[in-house]
């Protein structure tokens, strides 16, 4: 059984199911994050299909500091707000009333786009509003127990005066480097550190202030446990990161069973997305950000590369031409397999939760046209893509079929122009004949002579035929597959590797063809 289709199967309540994930907008957020989004979606519409009532919320935790500046703002605009609560940071643009408001937003068009519909709800406004009060109070008066969770599960000595809570300095307006010492049960009394954080000083100040109605944060593991409680949470996955034997969400667990004396929501660890090999941090993310990818892949391609791969096993994603076209290539393989037998019970989970939810669940199948070939044909001078499109495809395109190609004919332009690299790109020479076609050995002339002989009997320049007449011809004059294939790219694209040879040929004219490979002898 699918994994979220089981957590739905085996939570029992007859409650309302809260599924919540959250989301510290500190600045454009990584594809990698999608990843959780999605994860918890994906538990919501299960749930949703056994029948279980359940809503899906999605918390923005604006009351952490600014840690860092990320690379592509103002550093000096910005670095004076290091250390401030995000939702008090100036927006890098006009279009949103505060940093967090700005960041979340792009996020929010992100999930938007996804299908993705979760209430959003922001730590500032519980704050504010004084829903926090009373976990803070509690958090206060039970701050021996808070220490203990901390010591006991992640080895971590706080001071015995440490109290869970972090005022924004009146001074300097900070909320990161203050240390709160004492707590009268109205009043807290802090010091705004200035070695209490690695990346930014306080200012010195200290005294007495409520940490009632906005006036400050609990930590961040301690914030966790007060918002399961306060929204009702039953279900929280987290990344890796946090779930290790002693990380946060362990501390989080303790504090919610030693100070709350209630258990915590059910949770399961997701692993990381891992780009172009490496763990890329949602400040680094050029390129990769959320946003970026999904102008760049359909939303059920999106949610796909997400749930093809169970969430414990890491994803490596790139959006080089093999990852993007075996992407599509593997969708497109589920696509045509659903409207058969051959559709496996472990594929069909995924490609419906890839689809964007819809009250009949179905799977809207189309007539595949690969994207690979789409890619080549783009970079053809002079081509009608329609007709070629036309003349490629076994069946009549219907209304529907022709939407999804022209979205992988966007797809493809888009690919072209911002992430393919040199090496990806099919550089025709129709002019005139490349430079290294000099490089061309007498062995590989001679094959050039059998294969002008049989491409002029050939009567079918269709890409398969082609391809394969281009390895027959290799049999009958005894030269290798490599260094027949290598002589056929010298001659067209003045480089050592291409695209299928037999596909390269049928983009191009017959005439053309033969012209180039008597040129070159
Ligand atoms: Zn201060």
């Amino acid at each position: 059984m699918f994994w979220a289709d089981k957590i739905a199967l085996d939570t029992e309540t007859t409650q309302t199911i809260i599924v919540n994930d959250s989301k510290t907008p500190s600045g454009r957020v990584h594809v990698g994050s999608l990843r959780g989004v999605v994860i918890h979606d994906v538990i919501y519409r299960a749930l949703k299909h056994a029948n279980k009532n359940v809503k899906f919320i999605y918390g923005v935790d604006d009351y952490d500091a600014l840690d860092t500046v990320p690379h592509y703002l103002d550093q000096e605009k910005f670095a004076p707000y290091l250390g401030f609560p995000l939702c008090n940071v100036p927006s890098p643009e006009d279009n949103a009333p505060d940093y967090a408001k700005f960041f979340m937003g792009e996020f929010l068009e992100v999930f938007n786009y996804l299908g993705i519909q979760p209430e959003i709800y922001y730590l500032r406004d519980k704050y504010r509003s004084g829903a926090m009060n009373q976990y803070i109070d509690t958090f206060l008066k039970n701050a021996h127990l808070v220490r203990e969770a901390y010591k006991q599960v992640s080895k971590s000595d706080r001071p015995s005066d440490w109290l869970p809570f972090h005022p924004i300095c009146e001074n300097c307006g900070k909320i990161a480097p203050t240390v709160t010492t004492d707590y009268n049960g109205k009043e807290v009394f802090y010091t705004c550190k200035p070695n209490a954080t690695s990346y930014v000083k306080g200012c010195g100040h200290s005294g007495w202030v409520s940490p009632f109605d906005g006036h400050g944060k609990l930590p961040w593991k301690v914030e966790w446990v007060a918002k399961w409680d306060l929204v009702g949470v039953n279900i929280e996955m987290a990344g890796k990161d946090h779930s290790q034997k002693g990380g946060s969400r362990d501390v989080a667990n303790s504090i919610c069973r030693k100070v709350l004396q209630k258990e915590p929501p059910f949770h399961s660890p997701y692993e990381f997305i891992l780009v172009n090999g490496t763990k890329m941090s949602s400040s680094k993310g050029v390129g990769s950000s959320a946003k970026e990818i999904a102008a760049l892949l359909p939303p059920e391609l999106l949610r796909f590369l997400m749930l093809r791969t169970p969430p414990k096993t890491v994803i490596n994603f790139s959006p080089n031409y093999e990852t993007i076209t075996r992407l599509f290539r593997d969708y497109d393989t589920l696509i045509t397999k659903s409207e058969t037998p051959d559709l496996e019970e472990k594929d069909k989970a995924p490609l419906i939760y890839s689809q964007l939810e819809t009250e009949s669940n179905q799977i809207s199948t189309y007539q595949a046209f690969d994207i690979s070939t789409l890619i080549s044909l783009l970079q053809v001078p002079h081509l009608d893509i329609e007709a070629e499109i036309i003349k490629r495809s076994p069946k009549t395109l219907t209304e529907f079929d022709w939407q999804i190609v022209r979205q992988r004919i966007n797809v493809a332009q888009k690919w072209l122009q911002d992430y393919a690299d040199e090496e990806e790109k099919l550089v025709l020479y129709l002019d005139r004949i490349p430079d290294r076609a000099q490089e061309i050995t007498e062995p590989q002339k001679i094959y050039f002579r059998k294969l002008i002989q049989n491409l002029e009997a050939i009567t079918d320049w269709e890409g398969e035929s082609l391809q394969n007449l281009i390895f027959a011809t290799t049999k009958q004059v005894e030269i290798s597959q490599k260094e027949a294939f290598q002589a056929i790219y010298f001659a067209f694209l003045g480089k050592e590797k291409g695209p299928k040879a037999g596909s390269l040929f049928s983009y191009l004219d017959k005439s053309f063809v033969l012209k180039r490979l008597n040129e070159v002898l």
